[in-house]
């Protein structure tokens, strides 16, 4: 490849000025915090670190990634250096609780660092991710000899958390699961059995690693009733090292840089752990985990769409295709080419538009908003599912801008694809999310909850696309509150989708109002009359299949689709 086409598709700069937008007009960032000069430090401090610390090591660990070594998973060169200036830098502390050394900054502040980092190296900022679930649930379920023994050293980094569900029979279906803990008598428990699929489960990037454990107590209920949640270190407080190992890693399709582990739990005498909220009561501090998690996973759509769309821009504007006055044109002047660029740009600040937003509900929630709590619950599976399709369906665009080139691995828009692939699957499958949504979402507070941020968007929208679309939600919500649960949970995938696209419409059309006439103004509202003009629309046409019911999908056996 050309020297400069290279240099173009390397090219990655934190999207700061759209970050700050959003945050303004979608967050409304004021009305969370009175200082909003650190708004500012913060989005130019996680650019420069995401740019300068993050992005340079995206291609070692994609090509070298994260190696399984005489029973140690030894990360790529750079790794552990990227990571102590993450920490040195204080950065997990933005939205921790300032009783456990965190500065008590808005979740949806610490979401702009996450985007960027995601965008950086996506494999990489997955260790973060999975620590910020941890300081939440330890903060609101766990005893103060835990938080005072664990939560500060997981706030400021030096010890990351890890989060065990997933066993061999129990991945989707998490009451399945069958690690034991048996009490030791003193307070602590002996934990045994195998959790797989565990996300940066080991690694030589720390001194110590926290790993929270689903686990079932002696005598515990079936299902997830009987699911309890431990703390279980690698390091015990003594020092010495706990009785647990990671026995393998995974090779995967992509975040090579994130050593996917089996871990080993209490093959000689039980790994000593200590309950994290009360027995049997193990799922809801792990929801509390999941949920941020979740939102989290969110952003590596949004972050790995934002940069798949920066390389597909740069490309285009560089390569040549055709002539026009006999003059080569860059591919980007060729209307389906400019499609495929507008598309990108348009769902990626429209995932970008649902997942702030959805943590600034979690933000007012978390204080004595009880609505916005509700909301942000009705967000959380829309901007888990609808923003990692979009990280998806925007990679796999930029791929077709490059060419052939977008297929081999050299571009990296490749890549893109391939860690995009993953966060449709974990923190709970997208169908899982839609489940949720028809499930239990739509019911909240009697379905005044879903009802109200229906009511928000008519109240200031009055564009007619996204008019017809909160009609269609609504007419859908309102068979689905008649029908049978199979009914629902066949249609509950594009009905998720079209409350998605609707809420990010709704957000779009308000930022593409506010005045200004700056390039960012302009290419935000180019974006968003193409989300409201071909998004909105394809989401309308969505209805048929939410409503398409149960029976059709049941009306040959499985196996005769084989
Ligand atoms: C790279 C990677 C990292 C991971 N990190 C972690 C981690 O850190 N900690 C952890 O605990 N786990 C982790 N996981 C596990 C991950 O969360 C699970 O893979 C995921 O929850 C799905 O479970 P499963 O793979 O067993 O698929 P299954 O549950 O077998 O699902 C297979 C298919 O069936 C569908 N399905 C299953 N049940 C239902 C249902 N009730 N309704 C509708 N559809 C259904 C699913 O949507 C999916 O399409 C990770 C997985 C991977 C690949």
């Amino acid at each position: 490849m050309a020297a400069s086409l290279w240099e173009a598709a390397m090219a990655f700069k934190c999207p700061v000025a759209e970050q700050r937008f959003v945050l303004d007009h979608v967050v409304r960032i004021g009305e969370l915090t009175n200082d909003l000069d650190i708004v500012d430090a913060v989005l130019e401090g996680a650019a420069a670190l995401a740019e300068g610390e993050y992005a340079p090591l995206d291609r070692i660990g994609d090509t070298i990634g994260a190696r399984f070594v005489d029973g140690r998973v030894v990360m790529p060169v750079g790794y552990r250096q990227a990571y102590a200036a993450f920490v040195e830098g204080g950065w997990l502390t933005l939205s921790a609780p300032p009783e456990a050394g965190g500065q008590g900054l808005p979740l949806a502040l610490s979401a702009a660092l996450m985007e960027d980092l995601q965008a950086a190296n996506s494999g990489f900022a997955m260790l973060p991710v999975l620590s910020l679930g941890a300081v939440e649930a330890i903060d609101k379920h766990g005893d103060d000899a835990l938080k005072r023994d664990y939560l500060p050293k997981i706030v400021s980094g030096e010890w990351p958390a890890t989060m065990n569900l997933t066993e061999p029979q129990a991945g989707s279906d998490v009451g399945a699961l069958k690690t034991k803990a048996e009490p030791n008598g003193d307070g602590s428990w002996r934990i045994s059995g195998t959790k797989i699929f565990i996300t940066y489960g080991e690694h030589d990037l720390t001194d110590n690693i926290i790993h929270l454990v689903l686990a079932r107590t002696p005598g515990a209920p079936e299902g997830t009733r009987g699911i309890s949640l431990f703390l279980v270190p690698k390091i015990l407080p003594d020092g010495s090292a706990n009785d647990l190992r990671c026995v393998s890693i995974e090779h995967k399709m992509g975040i090579h840089a994130s050593p996917t582990c089996v871990m080993s739990y209490g093959e000689e005498r039980g790994a000593t752990g200590w309950l994290v909220g009360p027995e049997n009561g193990g799922m809801r501090a792990m929801f509390t985990m999941m949920n941020n998690a979740r939102l989290n996973v969110g952003l590596q759509g949004v972050g790995i769409a934002e940069r798949a769309t920066q390389r597909a821009v740069a490309f285009a504007l560089e390569r040549k295709q055709g002539q026009r006055n006999r003059l080569p044109v860059p591919i980007s002047e060729h209307p389906d080419v400019r499609r495929m660029l507008l598309r990108m740009r348009a769902l990626t600040n429209g995932a970008r538009s649902l997942v702030y937003y959805a943590f600034s509900q979690a933000d007012r929630g978390a204080g004595s908003d009880q609505a916005a709590a509700m909301r942000a619950d009705i967000l959380t599976p829309m901007a888990k599912a609808w923003g990692t399709d979009v990280g998806c369906e925007v990679a796999s665009l930029g791929i077709q801008v490059h060419g052939g080139m977008g297929f081999i691995e050299e571009t990296g828009a490749a890549q893109h694809l391939r860690d995009a692939r993953i966060a449709p699957i974990y923190e709970g499958t997208n169908g899982i999310q839609a489940a949720d949504l028809v499930g239990r979402k739509l019911a909240l507070d009697g379905g005044l909850a879903f009802d109200g941020l229906i009511a928000d968007i008519r109240a200031e929208s009055h564009d007619p696309r996204l008019v017809a679309l909160a009609d269609s939600v609504e007419v859908v919500a309102a068979t689905y509150r008649q029908a049978p649960p199979d009914d629902r949970l066949a249609g509950s995938y594009p009905f998720l989708t079209m409350c998605s696209v609707l809420v990010a419409g709704w957000l779009l059309e308000r930022q593409a109002k506010v005045p200004g006439d700056s390039e960012l103004h302009a290419a935000k509202r180019a974006a968003a009359d193409y989300f409201l003009s071909a998004v909105v629309p394809e989401a309308l046409g969505l209805a048929a299949g939410a409503e398409c019911g149960a029976a059709m999908l049941y009306a040959v056996p499985a196996e005769a689709l084989a």
